[in-house]
This record gives structure tokens, sequence and C-alpha cells, in this order.
């Protein structure tokens, strides 16, 4: 039976980032080895635009189901590496060609990166076609075969190969930044959260809890989505906000119906202290247009006001259903699902405003002192960081 040895790595949009390219690929690199790192017998080759991992012993489908995971890949091919030899490479292509019976049509496909090898690509194709074609029945196909035959003649060897598995895309996590992201423990936010991440922005995340409302149940779903982000990716740290005093002023002073909207003026604003003082340049959210009477075009700008940072909400544009899509295939949407009560749903009125007017929302925040209880939210945070170590999902299960 064909064996392949080694997987390909290629670089999606890394290719267009000039000067930054080589930090890119560094990134990459220790990326793919942390999401490996389970695996113990693999090596790791980098080369400039390429990596590849060695398999050795390790079971091709379970590195397969993680590398696919692995944001700023663009695709990767499992590869037979073989001697630079126009035989050896005729060996290995008529030998790859024939392991699939399903396969009656194919092309051959050479790339001679290394310029020194002396004979060039059209020829190549014609040598290893014409081996094929006379020692099988296949024939070739230049339009629609079955099967393309890819030969990489490049300085780190030559590999053969046939088929092109697809990367997640985006660029590597820690090449944008770091964001905080605000997490609900709801089905959005850590949709939004994995989205900034495969940009290549790490997070970190701050939750709003209003005990003896919200319970420790809530703030531990919130902790389990995280770890499912977290893990094989990087370490995320949760700042955990005492919100319930600021949250019960609010309700006091202010008229039901713009409850929420002054709410998440608080949240904002406390967020966006937090994120000054952890070296966050934007702040990420769960929002999507429409989606609540809080979420209406004019109740963001309403809200929006009180900060300058930028709010980045990836999934602003998407259907509920798109976004449960992406929930189910990362593994956050059956913790998302368990029933336990936010802090925005404690006191959800019978008819909040869908157009709230900054100008009363501003009003109403002066008829108490904000200020000091958003000072005191920020001074009482409780951080825990996680590892992504505490999720039960088998590789197979979580992929
Ligand atoms: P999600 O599914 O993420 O909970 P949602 O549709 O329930 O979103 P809202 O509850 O209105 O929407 O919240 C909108 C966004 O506000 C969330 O996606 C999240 O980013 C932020 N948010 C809401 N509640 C909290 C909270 N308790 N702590 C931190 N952020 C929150
Ligand atoms: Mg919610």
């Amino acid at each position: 039976m064909f064996v392949f040895d080694s997987i390909l790595v290629r670089f999606g949009e890394l290719n267009t980032k000039g000067k930054n390219k080589k930090d890119f690929i560094l990134q990459l690199y220790r990326n793919i080895k942390f999401a490996l790192d389970e695996f113990k017998g693999l090596d790791y080759v980098k080369s400039h635009d390429r990596i590849y991992i060695k398999l050795n012993d390790e079971d091709p489908t379970l590195v397969s189901n993680v590398l696919k995971e692995v944001s700023g890949i663009a695709s990767f091919s499992f590869v037979y590496k073989v001697d630079e030899d126009l035989d050896a490479i005729k060996k290995a292509t008529l030998e790859l060609v024939s392991a699939d019976e399903s396969v009656k049509t194919f092309k051959v496909k050479t790339k001679r990166a290394n310029k020194n090898f002396p004979i060039h690509s059209d020829d190549m194709n014609r040598h290893i076609a014409g081996n094929i074609l006379a020692n099988t029945s296949l024939k070739v196909d230049v339009h629609n075969p079955d099967a393309t035959i890819a030969v990489e003649i490049r300085s780190e060897g030559t590999f053969v190969y046939t088929k092109k598995i697809k990367g997640a895309g985006g660029y590597p996590l820690g090449v944008g930044g770091k964001s905080l992201l605000l997490m609900s423990g709801g089905i959005d936010s850590p949709v939004a959260g994995y989205l900034m991440m495969k940009r290549g922005v790490k997070i970190e995340a701050i939750h709003f809890a209003s005990p003896p409302y919200t319970s420790e149940q809530a703030v531990t779903k919130v902790k389990d989505l995280l770890n499912v982000l977290a893990k094989r990716r990087c370490e995320i740290k949760l700042h955990i906000v005492p919100f319930t005093k600021l949250q019960e002023k609010i309700y006091e002073c202010c008229d039901e119906s713009y409850a929420i909207t002054i709410m998440r003026r608080m949240m904002y604003r406390i967020a966006e202290g937090v994120a000054k003082g952890r070296n966050c340049s934007a702040l990420v959210s769960g929002e999507s247009v429409g989606q609540v009477a809080s979420q209406t075009l004019e109740s963001m700008a309403t809200i929006n006001e009180v900060i300058k940072m930028p709010m980045i909400r990836p999934v602003a544009v998407l259907d509920k259903l798109e976004i449960i899509d992406i929930a189910q295939r990362i593994g956050t949407y059956e913790i998302s699902i368990r029933p336990y009560i936010d802090c925005c749903t404690i006191f959800t009125p019978v008819s909040p405003v869908t157009k709230p007017r900054a100008h009363v929302a501003r009003e109403y925040e002066t008829k108490f002192d904000y200020e000091t209880l958003v000072k005191e939210c920020i001074e009482n945070i409780e951080t825990i960081v996680l590892d992504g170590s505490n999720t039960d999902e088998s590789i197979d299960e979580f992929f």
C-alpha cells in the first residue's frame, strides 16, 4: 500500500504580507506545534514558504483533524518525499496513482521550484505521464481528471501527492494583536471570539456576573466555552466583573424601557477600561444587527457613543442559523444552550425601546454616580486563566 510520510502545509493570505511574512510564518509554525503537541512523534521543518510535518508513526487522520482548525493555513497535502531523481519520481507517481482503484483518468502537474533540477516542468510531465500510460490502463484527461498528480521539486526535497485539503484560512493567532471579548455564555459571543482568533487576534474575555440573580453555573458555562476556544490554541484570561450593585442602581434610577440601553453603556465603559489596562486595542461582541431591541442600528449607536475604542462585531451580519452552524462546528453550541440565566435576561423589560436616544440615556445617567460604581466594578474584577484543559471531548468529537 502507498504510504504518505509527511504533510506539506501552505499559507494563504500570508503571501500578500510582504515584510511581515517571516513573523507570520514563525507564528504559524509555533501555533502548529502547539496544536499538535499531543503527537510526540512528529518532526517539523520550516522553509520560507512552506511548513513540512514528518508523520513518523502518528495517525494521519487525527493529525489532519487538528491541523484543519489551525488558522493561517490555506491548505495542506499528505505527501510522499522522494529522491530528486527522474526514475525515483516515476516510480513513486506510478505507485501513487495505482493505489486508488477509483482513478481512471489523470493529469500530471510538475512544479520545478528548484531550478537546478535539469529537466523542465513540461518535460517532467511527459516523462511521468508516459510511464503511467505504459504501465496501466489509465488515460490522460487534462480538463477533468479523476486525479491530479502533483510533483513539487524544491530545494528542501521532492514531493508527490494527489489531494489538497482545505485549511481554516485566516491568519495565525497572535499576529493581529489582542482584543477584549464581551462573553455572555450565549451562542453568539463564543462564535464572535472564534472568528476574531481566526483573524489572528488574541482574546481576553470579560463577563458581567450579577449574583445572586445569576448563578455560579452561568460563570462555569462561560469558562467551559472559553476552554473550547482555548483548546490547542492558547491560554485565555477571563475577567469576571461583579455587576450586581451597578445593575440594581440602573433599575432603581432609570425607566424600565431604557434599562438595557444604560446597562449596556455601562458594560461598554467597564470593558473599555479593562481593555486599556490589559493592552487590548479593540472590544469584541456577539451583537448581530436587528437580533434584539438592543441591537438595532440606532441602539448600537446610542450604546457605542460612550467608548472610543473600536467595537468589532464579527457576527453583525450573520443570520442566527449561520451563527449556529459555526457554533456547532467549533463545539460551543451544546454548551451555549445550557439553560442558565445571563445578567442581560434577569431584568428584561416588557417593552425595551428599539430606538433609544443618546440624549435620553445621558439624562438618566445624571441621576446616579455611575463613575464610582464603574470604577468599583473594575477594581473588584476576578481574573482566571483558561488553558483548554478542562474540555472532555476527544479529538474526533471536537473537530
Ligand atoms: P449571546 O448569544 O452571545 O449571548 P445574545 O444574542 O444573547 O448574544 P445579548 O444578550 O443581547 O445577545 O448580548 C449581546 C452581546 O453583548 C453578547 O454577544 C456579548 O458580547 C455581550 N454580553 C451580553 N451579556 C453579557 C455578559 N453577561 N457579560 C459579557 N458580555 C455580555
Ligand atoms: Mg446573551
